[in-house]
């Protein structure tokens, strides 16, 4: 690995604990650096925007451009619009429909809500598509993202599930 790294040269400068396993992103949990590379779309993000990772909590935090935070922000945006607007909405149906069309209106607002919440969350962050206490497989990163880091040389995700069957 060490070897590894010294051919790639000054590209890996600083990159440790990453590793790419076919098309997933293997990150040691507790000891990483990630290239300053947007991990969906793999262009540079500043120093300054790439968060500390691992937190104090030891989550993960890849790093993610200011244009792929936006669109996948854009979805639980307009969801947390529409229960809103189911808010606003319900003092008018109350008074034309009355209160159990109002309340049945509240309710899918507040569904809404929590779904935009829930969105919200996952936008901010990844789905993990295996993660033990030691290492946290991360899906969908980009090609450019994937060819910056050295090789895992571990076991493929298909043979760990294969294993534990
Ligand atoms: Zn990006």
């Amino acid at each position: 690995m060490v070897v590894h790294r010294v051919w790639k040269g000054s590209i890996l400068s600083g990159i440790a604990g990453v590793y790419r396993s076919e098309k997933y992103v293997v990150v040691e949990r507790h000891r990483h650096q990630f290239p300053q590379q947007c991990i969906w779309c793999g262009r540079a993000v500043a120093a300054d925007n790439v968060p500390v990772s691992p937190t104090a909590d030891g989550d993960v935090k890849p790093p993610m451009c200011v244009t792929c935070t936006a669109t996948r922000n854009r979805l639980p945006k307009s969801v947390g619009f529409f229960g809103l607007i189911t808010f606003a909405a319900a003092p008018f149906v109350y008074s034309s429909f009355g209160a159990l069309i109002a309340g049945a209106l509240l309710l899918t607002g507040f569904i809404d809500l929590v779904i935009a919440w829930r969105l919200h969350v996952a936008a901010s962050g990844f789905q993990a598509v295996r993660q033990d206490p030691q290492y946290v497989w991360i899906g969908g990163a980009h090609n450019v993202f994937l060819d910056a880091i050295p090789s895992w040389h571990g076991m493929k995700l298909g043979e760990m599930a294969a294993h534990h069957n």
